[in-house]
């Protein structure tokens, strides 16, 4: 084939699932050069183990995050894998404490997966009165000596949110590694890596692609032996994200802080205005006074913003009544806001609380809302003209 002579100011789709090799010598070169597991290769060998193009979308990510290597995955989920599984050995993986207010699909994966097929001892730490009490948390760092401890900067869907820098110091104190979920604080407001965490995640489906139209996440650290077990366990459990999403995703993150700065305007806007409306009986959100971590959000975010997720509580006599204007409202917001079990995109999004996490919260008033980017005082007259259904 002729050689095409064009070039563009961006890394292309590479979609070729094995790279050319031109000799044998070279192709024992690529294979030694492998068996490190670089971040970025010299010579790329096959799409499942480093891909050019989804490199160049770790570098923008490293970025944004400000950390010494990220790497992409298929999911939050195998994101969520990925920064686990690197600390699972044979025989010797000690026991892994995970706060409970964590994304229900990851608790189902711990009990599925980590508990029930790979034996791994849980443990798990629950809120007081709807906060993270640090003096419990530092006292089973000392007495049950965790291998890890996992958590969310912001919660799912009550918004607690957690003390972050301080549980990473302590974390570090007694040497318990720490993994931060942190797809709800994005890196725009929070940056774990630089307050000495071990691994970040994200579910880059949300707020990091932005238009819910890809499925991505990414594990974020500065270790690079922790990077190289990584690179590893991805390549051969096949974890990998493919060229076109990686190329796409790149394209969406250049937007990303634009895009959050904004989701946090509007929603910090909007939870204000609904805290004071008659049908609402309260709003949960962090920079909310009656918020019971109003404290750790403003310790955490330092007003930076305070997420774009929104949960309230319809107004009700009793359970029931509350049931019925939740229903009532949002079928009267839903032909603008659409009802769909995701977070983070450029559009506002509702879901039903109990319809999603009735077990957890039988609470049938409750309402979760991702607020979107709207233009502000047409989000608010669409969300305040559908209250008048109740
Ligand atoms: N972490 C959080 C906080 C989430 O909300 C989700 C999904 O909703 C995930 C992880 C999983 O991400 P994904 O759906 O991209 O696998």
């Amino acid at each position: 084939m002729k050689e095409i002579k064009v070039r563009s100011h961006r890394t292309p789709i590479y979609r070729d699932s094995a790279f050319f090799l031109e000799d044998p010598s070279a192709t024992r070169n690529a294979f030694e050069e492998e068996l490190d597991h670089p971040r970025s290769p010299e010579n790329y060998i096959y799409s499942r183990y480093r891909n050019p193009t989804v490199v160049s979308v770790e570098e923008q990510l490293m970025e944004i995050e400000g950390c010494q290597w990220a790497l992409l995955t298929q999911s939050g989920m195998a994101a969520i894998d990925v920064a686990l599984s690197i600390f699972q050995r044979n025989g010797e993986t000690g026991s892994w404490l995970f706060f409970s207010e964590i994304y229900g699909g990851t608790n189902s994966y711990i009990d599925r997966i980590l508990k029930y097929r790979r034996g791994i001892d849980i443990k798990r730490f629950y809120p007081s009165n709807d906060r993270y009490d640090l003096e419990a948390l530092e006292k089973i760092f000392i007495e049950e000596k965790p291998q890890l401890v996992f958590f969310e900067a912001i919660s799912n869907p009550m918004l607690i949110v957690a003390d972050g820098d301080r549980i990473i110091e302590m974390a570090r104190k007694h040497n318990v590694i720490t993994i931060i979920d942190n797809t709800f604080a994005t890196p725009y407001l929070w940056k774990p890596l630089k307050k000495g965490a071990d691994i970040v995640i994200h579910s880059a489906t949300k707020y990091l692609s932005g238009h819910n139209n890809i499925t991505a996440g990414v594990v974020c650290g500065n270790n690079g032996e922790y990077l190289k077990e990584a690179i590893e366990y991805r390549k051969w459990i096949g974890h990998m994200l493919s060229p076109d999403d990686a190329y796409r995703l790149g394209t969406q993150l250049k937007t990303f802080e634009l895009r959050f700065e904004r989701h946090c305007r509007n929603a910090e806007r909007l939870a204000k205005a609904l805290a004071s409306h008659p049908k609402i009986e309260k709003v949960f959100f962090p920079s909310l006074s009656t918020h019971p971590t109003y404290a750790e959000a403003l310790s955490l975010f330092k007003g930076r913003g305070n997420g774009a997720m929104i949960t309230f509580d319809i107004y009700g006599k009793t359970p029931d009544e509350k049931g019925e204007n939740a229903v009532k409202f949002i079928r009267a917001v839903s032909t603008d806001i659409p009802i769909l079990p995701s977070l983070g995109d450029t559009q506002t999004i509702i879901l039903h609380v109990e319809s999603v996490w009735g077990q957890k919260y039988p609470l049938p008033g409750m309402i979760r809302l991702s607020t979107g980017i709207e233009d502000y005082e047409k989000l608010e007259n669409t969300i305040l003209t559908s209250l008048e259904a109740i």
